[in-house]
């Protein structure tokens, strides 16, 4: 570790190994540090991931891919089932992978492309002069370092210290969360090629249970609640429950709890010096809860707007604004039609959602987009198509794609 670097990018998830990454193939001079021991390791996430937004990062590779997906079931409270499907839209889905060594992977291009790259590092507080962001105060291995730097990417998730450091309002109301919980269970007995969502104010109040596919016979299973819906209910009691009824054969073999930033957008994701990006921007999905494309989308173009800031001189507000405009253009714009279209659904009653599946039962879709999905819902629901008219507009008028979903 030296004294100065061009770019410290704080965490190594997939957003700051892939800014970390664009900021090297750019020529600076970049410091990656994580805080635990093992990059990817303990994983918080079902994995779940869209192909084409992937393959914009990284080459799929079979050591990190668990499933490739043909499709999903959706399942209403009655039991009402909603296929998606490749074969029958002729689209793409996803893959289900394997994010300890999709992490590593990241992380392994970032030094490739020449980052320097540290773990059991983690940033304790940032150098602050003149109201600029200078560097990184951390921690390694017991010992404290002061490490400056032109431009600091704060990459450190949910949990993130670095935008509050630098007087961001990174703030969490707990009903703005989903709180998850999920287990890897051995004995699923499912289609391995599809991923299954149940709804319902039985299964998951205002959110949903996800069992994603990891090959064999594996599956992650999980269930998100979301906060101003749930009270003071657990989502582990939801999931023991589900399990019981719809997994009895099987057994758990790991277990994750994590939240979800589902608010959208923050007010600001910058200070002089200073660029957040994924989760600790909330860049998350509001529907889905998906975070990983839009991190690594974030954090390519923070790499980039680095490299152009530190070539002109100017690290300052001002410049980095670029990436401001740049994310709110593309990933916030779905996140706020993510966001008022999940406004609109979590106030379904069961009865409600039981319609909604049912009218969308022998649907074809044509494509996978949620764009589809909605406009098939339209057709068949009027009240959601005036509940939800001006924002289905605007998302025809800019071609909306959602690539989270
Ligand atoms: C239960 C659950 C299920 C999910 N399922 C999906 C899904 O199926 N698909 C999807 O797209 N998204 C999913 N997500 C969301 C997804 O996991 C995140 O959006 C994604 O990981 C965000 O990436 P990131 O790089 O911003 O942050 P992270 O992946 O959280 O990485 C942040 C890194 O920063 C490190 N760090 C934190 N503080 C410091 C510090 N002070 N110093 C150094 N390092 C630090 C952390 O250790 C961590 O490695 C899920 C989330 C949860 C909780």
């Amino acid at each position: 570790m030296k004294d100065s670097y061009d770019v410290i990018v704080v965490g190594a998830g997939p957003g700051g190994s892939i800014a970390a990454k664009t900021a090297a193939l750019k020529g600076l001079d970049v410091l990656l540090i994580e805080k635990r021991q093992e990059i990817g390791d303990p994983v918080r996430c079902a994995e779940g991931v869209d192909k084409i937004s992937l393959r914009h990062h990284i080459k799929p590779d079979h050591r990190w891919i668990c499933a490739d997906l043909k499709g999903s079931y959706i399942y209403s409270p009655d039991g009402t089932v909603v296929e998606m499907s490749a074969e029958m839209s002729g689209a793409e889905v996803g893959y289900v992978l394997e994010r300890k060594l999709f992490d590593r992977a990241l992380a392994d291009e970032s030094a490739m492309a020449g980052a320097e790259v540290m773990v059991k590092t983690r940033a304790t507080g940032l150098i602050i002069e003149d109201d600029t962001v200078c560097g990184v105060k951390l921690m390694h291995m017991g010992e404290e370092y002061t490490v400056r730097s032109k431009i600091v990417i704060g990459a450190d998730g949910i949990e993130s210290k670095v935008g509050r450091w630098a007087g961001i309002d990174t703030s969490l109301k707990p009903k703005d969360m989903e709180t998850c919980v999920q287990y890897l269970v051995s004995g699923a007995n499912i289609d391995q090629g599809y991923c299954y969502f149940y709804l319902g104010n039985d299964v998951a109040p205002g959110g949903y249970v996800w069992l994603f596919p990891k090959g064999g016979n594996l599956a992650n299973v999980g269930v998100g609640l979301l906060g101003s819906k749930s009270g003071k209910q657990r989502p582990i009691d939801y999931l023991n429950k589900f399990i019981k009824e719809k997994l009895p054969d099987a057994s758990t073999i790991e277990m994750v709890y994590g939240g979800v930033p589902v608010q959208g957008p923050i007010e600001r994701t910058i200070a002089n010096g200073l660029m957040l990006i994924g989760d600790a921007a909330r860049q998350s999905d509001p529907i889905t809860g998906g975070g990983i494309i839009n991190a690594l989308d974030a954090g390519k173009i923070a790499g980039k707007v680095a490299a152009d800031a530190i070539r002109k001189g100017d690290c300052s507000t001002e410049t980095l604004q670029d990436y401001e405009e740049q994310w709110r253009e593309t990933i916030g714009r779905e996140i706020s039609y993510s966001l008022a279209v999940k406004e609109t659904f979590v106030k379904f009653t069961d009865e409600e959602l039981n319609s909604l599946a049912y009218s969308l039962k022998d649907v074809n879709f044509d494509s996978m987009r949620l764009r589809d999905l909605l406009y098939a819902l339209f057709k068949a629901n009027k009240k959601l198509l005036w509940d939800l008219k001006g924002l289905f507009k605007d998302m025809v008028k800019n071609d909306f794609d959602f690539k989270n979903c």
